[in-house]
């Protein structure tokens, strides 16, 4: 693992900054438009636009769209609209299919001066040749026969051009394996690239085409994960070779989560299998996905920022990032009172008429900021309890009703299971709430209430860290999703969806179905990095 040498500021954050800026910087985040962005692609993106901002320079958001075979319109689509959520647009949109022929005449070039080969060894023989450090037996043939196999076999992918691949010519034995004899073109005829059709039948792989387009965008800095470190030297190799600009790599850690994937081809698996309701399933790390879970973008970015340019490589659990974003909820997110429908309680309420009487009045929805509006909180002679609060009270104990004041427990009835069966709280306004133990939500009958739902979530994955020969199947939880039901003040019939409120002594919850008349509002809990498990 990369040791981190970079300098912390006094915050303990990293001092973060590129070298050799002084001509300008050009940035790129290059996504293979092959799933739906993740809180990983996140990480770069930030990390890019970081760069960008600070220098004052530009960033080109490229689709690095060279395997057909993987590739979609629907992700290249997504992918922009989740940029755009995340504050990002790029002062260019580029491809890097714009450059097929380029790279193609790049390849041809490469051959021409010996600097690459054609190869039709089977790829085990040649994971095997290439693990042992032995040469192919193609590599020293004729440059006019590799140009012959390139242009016209290859190129139209007949049987022969099909078997085989062009090799960069780098070196049979050197000890980074990188730099044995990459492979940077290969056929791949028979599915249509999104964007360029059936117009060619062979691509370019990411190591030929990335520092090749890298240098002719103009881009300065190329960020790369640090599992591609073994790879910056094939990287450099390629511009040297075709005689380009030199880009300046500047590597940083691939972001991690416990029990959680962050490969799309993974992701892509499970939506596939009908494991999750799609890409922008709750419990899935897409954008999409943690943004429906109730992640606001402030919070993302805070905490790429806040630990983003680290080199070491962690297995962060969620615990941080969700912590983060409460602070970020907290002081906007208006609250309301939700109850459970399992054994809820009717209370008789009982003091003067004045007290009971049937009524709504105005308060904040939220006490400390009143930028957040108003609500409507009815009062009545009769109000519902959770199960939960009302088993816990004594006959005569004094309890406080939030957002009303005291009540003495006056009369309750419990069955052999300890469930109350009947309850009456006669009013004690005058009794001062800090006294007591309870603060009790509830809800007057009298107000139309909300039905909702409340929707909390488990990991997808039984296991802190997949390894890659763990079987995906083996280590997958069976149940993730936990439904239940409850009724809400009758305010709750507004919120939107896609707003995040708080349900008073019961946390955050993002509206992912706003309430219809006959249907339910379906709310989803949000972590707040206090519970045990994280997400
Ligand atoms: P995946 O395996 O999820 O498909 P990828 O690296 O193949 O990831 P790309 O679309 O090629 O996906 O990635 C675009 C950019 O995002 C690359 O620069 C890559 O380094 C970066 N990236 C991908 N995953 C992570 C991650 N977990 N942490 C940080 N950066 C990441
Ligand atoms: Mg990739
Ligand atoms: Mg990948």
């Amino acid at each position: 693992p990369a040791s981190d040498d970079r300098k912390k500021t006094q915050a303990g954050n990293f001092d973060i900054g590129l070298s050799n800026t002084e001509k300008g910087v050009v940035t790129r985040f290059p996504p293979e438009p092959s799933g739906y962005l993740h809180i990983g692609h996140a990480k770069a993106a930030m990390l890019n636009q970081y760069f960008k901002n600070m220098y004052n320079g530009k960033m080109i958001v490229r689709f690095d769209d060279t395997n057909p075979s993987k590739e979609k319109q629907e992700f290249q689509d997504s992918i922009l609209e989740d940029l755009s959520l995340l504050g990002i647009t790029g002062d260019r949109i580029t491809y890097t299919s714009d450059y097929f022929r380029e790279l193609f005449d790049y390849c041809v070039q490469m051959i021409k001066e010996g600097k690459a080969y054609c190869d039709d060894t089977s790829q085990e023989q040649m994971r095997d040749e290439r693990f042992k450090g032995i040469a192919s037996r193609n590599r020293d043939r004729p440059v006019a026969e590799s140009l012959q196999i390139f242009t016209e076999e290859m190129k139209n992918a007949t049987e022969i051009g099909r078997k085989n691949c062009v090799r960069a010519k780098i070196s049979i034995d050197d000890p980074n394996k990188a730099l044995r004899d990459p492979v940077i073109y290969r056929c791949n005829p028979d599915i249509p690239h999104h964007r360029t059709g059936n117009t060619w039948k062979l691509y370019p792989t990411y190591d030929f085409a990335c520092p090749i387009v890298d240098s002719i965008e103009g881009v300065t800095h190329a960020l790369r994960t640090t599992e591609y470190r073994d790879r910056n030297e094939q990287y450099r190799w390629m511009l040297t070779a075709l005689d380009l600009r030199p880009v300046e790599i500047w590597d940083f850690a691939r972001l991690n989560f416990i029990r959680t994937l962050l490969s799309k081809r993974k992701l892509t698996k499970l939506v596939d299998a009908g494991r999750v309701t799609g890409w922008d399933d709750p419990r899935f790390p897409t954008v999409r996905g943690i943004r429906r879970r109730g992640m606001t973008i402030e919070a993302l970015r805070e905490f790429i920022i806040a630990q983003g340019p680290s080199k070491n490589i962690v297995n962060l659990d969620w615990t941080l990032i969700w912590a983060i974003n409460k602070k970020v909820i907290d002081p906007i997110a208006p609250r309301h009172t939700a109850l459970l429908r399992d054994g809820l309680v009717t209370a008789n309420v009982t003091g003067t008429d004045e007290e009971i009487k049937e009524r709504a009045e105005e308060k904040p929805k939220h006490k400390k900021n009143p930028a957040v509006g108003v609500k409507q909180v009815h009062y009545g002679p009769q109000v519902l309890i959770d199960q939960a609060d009302a088993r816990t009270f004594a006959q005569g104990e004094e309890i406080t009703l939030m957002d009303w004041g005291n009540a003495i427990v006056d009369t309750l009835a419990k069955d052999e299971s300890g469930n109350v069966t009947a309850l009456t709280l006669r009013l004690h306004l005058a009794g001062d709430f800090k006294k007591t133990e309870k603060k009790i939500t509830w809800l007057a009958t009298s107000q139309p209430l909300a039905d909702v739902e409340l929707v909390d979530f488990d990991y997808l994955i039984t296991k802190d860290k997949l390894e890659e020969e763990d079987n995906l199947e083996d280590f997958l939880n069976d149940k993730t999703e936990f439904r239940v039901d409850g009724v809400a003040d009758t305010n709750v019939r507004d919120v939107k969806q896609g707003e995040i409120i708080q349900f008073e002594r019961r946390g955050y919850y993002r509206c992912d179905v706003a309430w219809t008349e006959g249907g339910k509002a379906v709310f989803f809990c949000i972590p707040t990095g206090k519970e045990t498990g994280g997400k």
